[in-house]
């Protein structure tokens, strides 16, 4: 039989999924769920590192992942979904990781310094928050994954990840760790409804799989467009136009967008009319979605019952390669 090869990805317990963790990571996840051994985890170890006073919340969310990826079409029954928490050889993993890692090399990190900044955490970083990249890295190890289905923002993580795994193997001359490959679902990650270039579930301008059709509705209708555009006949910019990087992802009927953009740019098409279209054309793909998830939400036990199963199997796999490491550094007795 051949060999499937492995994939790991996962969210943080921080709150509901939305479109760009959709076209991010979750379409691809449910797409390679069958040529893939696919691991999905839920990290709530990460998620406490900057959420520490406020574990209610990471506890609460865990459920609410578990809703989301049956909403996008996870198979239970194909991707194991674990919990962190439950696999404690990742913290074992990581810190033998770190030693080849240097805390210059994570000062550098783009993400890091992005997400730092956001979080207020440049005059005081707490340590854990610090240290996550290589935690990640320890993650990704944990199940030796071939493929990472991501976003763009993790594109320096799994960079860390392979230089990691590169350097155990040449240090202790041994072949145990893969050195994993991104996959990206979205060039760039998908934006806020504010224009932040990034949707994020901390920042609170994300469309959520789970939102009610009025929701999607108000909060299409708040998409960031052109700002410097006040009337329908103004010339108006496609670049950093929200509005216009949603209908590329929603809408099937390219040419029309594109005659859109042409009638945005000349200033014969209002906003409110390029709103409608993306309402509706978004609204008829995360129908389905959203009924998915109320199916869910009936059936949260069952699902929870799954993520328990799945993490005595990843604790299992994550303590084998655990070992492995402990033999090639001589730690083994
Ligand atoms: P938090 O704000 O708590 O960090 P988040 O929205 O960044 O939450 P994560 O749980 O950190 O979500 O990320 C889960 C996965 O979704 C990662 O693979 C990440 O790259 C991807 N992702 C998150 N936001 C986006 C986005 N806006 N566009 C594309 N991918 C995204
Ligand atoms: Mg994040």
């Amino acid at each position: 039989m051949e060999v499937k090869k492995r994939i790991l990805t996962g969210d943080r317990p921080t709150g509901q999924l939305h479109i760009g963790h959709y076209f991010g990571s979750l379409q691809s996840r449910a797409k390679l769920q069958d040529e893939y051994e696919e691991y999905i985890e839920i990290a709530n170890v990460q998620a406490l590192t900057d959420n520490f006073d406020n574990p209610g919340k990471v506890r609460e969310n865990i459920e609410e992942l578990l809703c989301d990826y049956y909403a996008a079409g996870i198979d239970f029954n194909k991707a194991t979904i674990f919990i962190q928490s439950e696999v404690p050889a990742i913290h074992e993993i990581f810190i033998y990781l770190a030693n080849f890692a240097t805390v210059q090399q994570i000062q550098h990190n783009p993400t890091i310094k992005t997400e730092m900044a956001q979080k207020g955490m440049e005059v005081s970083t707490p340590l854990g928050f610090f240290i996550y990249p290589i935690h990640q890295a320890a993650d990704i190890l944990c199940v030796n994954a071939d493929l990472v289905p991501v976003g763009k923002d993790q594109a320096p993580m799994i960079e860390d990840t392979r230089v990691l795994a590169r350097k155990f193997n040449s240090t202790y001359k041994t072949d145990i760790l893969h050195q994993p490959q991104a996959l990206f679902g979205v060039e760039a990650n998908v934006p806020g409804i504010d224009g932040n270039a990034k949707m994020g579930k901390s920042l609170n301008n994300g469309i959520y799989l789970a939102d009610t059709e009025e929701e999607l509705r108000k909060k299409v209708f708040k998409v960031y467009t052109d700002p410097a555009r006040i009337h329908a006949t103004d010339p108006g910019k496609i670049e950093g136009n929200v509005a216009f990087t949603y209908l590329d992802l929603f809408d099937k009927d390219i040419e029309e967008v594109e005659a859109m953009k042409e009638r945005y740019r000349n200033g014969t098409i209002k906003d409110v009319e390029v709103k409608e279209r993306l309402f509706e054309v978004m609204n008829e793909f995360l129908t389905p979605i959203r009924e998915r998830r109320r199916e869910a939400e009936g059936m949260k036990e069952e699902l929870m019952k799954k993520a328990l199963e799945g993490s005595v199997k990843v604790a299992g796999i994550a303590t084998g390669v655990a070992g492995q490491m402990k033999e090639a550094m001589k730690l083994k007795f």
